[in-house]
């Protein structure tokens, strides 16, 4: 794994002080490095799991040219071969989805088919049987020609994946139509990469847990369960570490048995300049770790690098410092740590869309630093999608991301926005 400052160092433009999201991100992606296990596991348990080797399909699926629809195979050229505008046809026997299909029908012949059946030798085209009239007790069908054309409701052999041909590629995270797709090539089992595990904890003396009274000056640690939902939905393993008081001897050893167990860390607090922060000198004294302010709102200051529990460098994590205001947790652990974990897991996952919608409102911004202000995207009367802020936009205001369905992405160029002007949204919520 390549060391913080080999990989800062090549930066010719590298500003701590100011740095843009982006190149923040860009030095994140050169240090992190996949972890190495790999576990064999039957597709159902892999759902959500990082796949770890390419899975190229051995068959052809379908297997063989099969009805789309319940009705009649026939060869195409009769359609054109017929006189009138009326086709008739033999029927000579039927096809049943699970048969081998052995009949052989001749251009005036046609085979009752089943949706998936397989096709007659020689058969291209079903009509579907809602457009067949059947005559002699079912010997015969007609149909008017122009009803079907050739090749219709046919499925071709090979047509979802070809023999030879890559399912899916390593690194991805499976998603439901990827088990799907594995046990339609008969696949039972596939190898993964290890789960990640991930410690995290709290720190600042004003911090209480819930239940604990709270004192004057108090507040209830949230940024715990926002963590531990986040990361959750990221399917890693977690070591909740509780709150760790502004106390040199309590930080070092909660950072030390953190390394031991984990490959991440993620603290939330003491990286800005308050006086009692100790987290900060601990955190350098552990490793290879740098300090940022990041040109961004909300969420500056932040801490990134890879601590040791012991000089040997046995046990090492990868550590993100995170700002202690609520909504400047979440917003960097999205921003940042989602796109590094998913690095260390060995995933390889597309950037998630931007869209462009019509802002209800203007907004106040400088060029400089990126703004990830919380949205909801709605449709407005007139049918248009249209983007409002969440209210109060303070970065202790936790409300606002519970409100939000989106956070609205203002670019580190852009200036202030005014009504109906196009924004950028990020949506909380997929589908799948
Ligand atoms: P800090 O980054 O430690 O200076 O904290 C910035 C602000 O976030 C302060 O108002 C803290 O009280 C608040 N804060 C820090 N940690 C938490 C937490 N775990 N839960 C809720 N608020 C917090
Ligand atoms: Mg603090």
């Amino acid at each position: 794994m390549p060391s913080l400052q080999s990989v800062i160092s090549c930066l010719s433009d590298y500003d701590p002080t100011a740095l843009p999201v982006d190149h923040a991100n860009r030095i994140i992606g050169e240090v992190v490095e996949p972890v190495r296990g790999i576990e064999q596991l039957p597709i159902r348990s892999a759902l959500d799991r990082v796949l770890a080797e390419d899975i190229v399909s051995t068959i052809d699926v379908p297997a063989h040219d099969n009805s789309a629809m319940d009705g009649y195979a026939f060869q195409g050229a009769a359609l054109a071969a017929a006189q009138t505008a009326t086709v008739e046809l033999e029927v000579i026997g039927s096809a049943l989805a699970g048969g081998a299909g052995a009949l052989a029908p001749t251009a005036v012949q046609a085979v009752r088919i089943m949706t998936g059946a397989v096709m007659p030798a020689g058969c291209d085209t079903v009509v579907p049987q809602e457009f067949v009239e059947t005559v002699a007790d079912g010997a015969r069908i007609r149909f008017a020609a122009d009803c079907v054309r050739i090749g219709d409701n046919r499925r071709l052999r090979g047509e979802d994946l070809a023999r030879g041909q890559a399912a899916l590629q390593a690194g991805r995270i499976l998603q439901p139509a990827d088990l799907g797709l594995l046990a339609s090539l008969g696949v039972a089992e596939v190898r993964v990469r290890r789960r990640l595990r991930v410690a995290f904890f709290s720190t600042g003396d004003e911090l209480r847990s819930i239940g604990e009274p709270l004192e004057p000056g108090c507040v209830y640690d949230s940024n715990r369960y926002t963590l531990h939902g986040m990361l959750r939905r990221m399917n890693v393993d977690l070591l909740d570490m509780g709150v760790v008081r502004d106390d040199p001897d309590s930080l070092e050893a909660a950072f030390r048995t953190a390394c031991e167990s984990a490959d991440a860390v993620i603290t939330s607090g003491g990286v800005s300049v308050g006086e009692a922060d100790y987290t900060k000198q601990i955190m350098a004294r552990l490793g290879d770790v740098t300090f940022w302010k990041i040109a961004m709102r909300p969420g500056r200051p932040m801490a990134f690098g890879r601590i040791q529990a012991d000089g040997a460098g046995a046990h090492s994590a990868l550590l993100f410092g995170l700002p202690g205001n609520p909504v400047a947790v979440m917003v960097t652990f999205y921003h940042f740590v989602r796109a590094a974990l998913h690095r260390l897991m060995g995933a390889t996952v597309p950037p998630l869309p931007l869209l462009r919608v019509r802002s209800a409102q203007s907004i106040r911004k400088k060029p400089g630093r990126t703004e990830y202000q919380r949205g909801i995207l709605a449709r407005a009367g007139d049918g248009e999608w249209e983007v409002r802020i969440t209210g109060q936009q303070g970065s202790g205001v936790l409300r606002s991301m519970s409100e939000a369905n989106c956070f609205i992405v203002l670019g580190h160029e852009q200036d202030s926005v005014k009504t109906g002007d196009a924004v950028e949204v990020m949506l909380f919520d997929g589908l799948v």
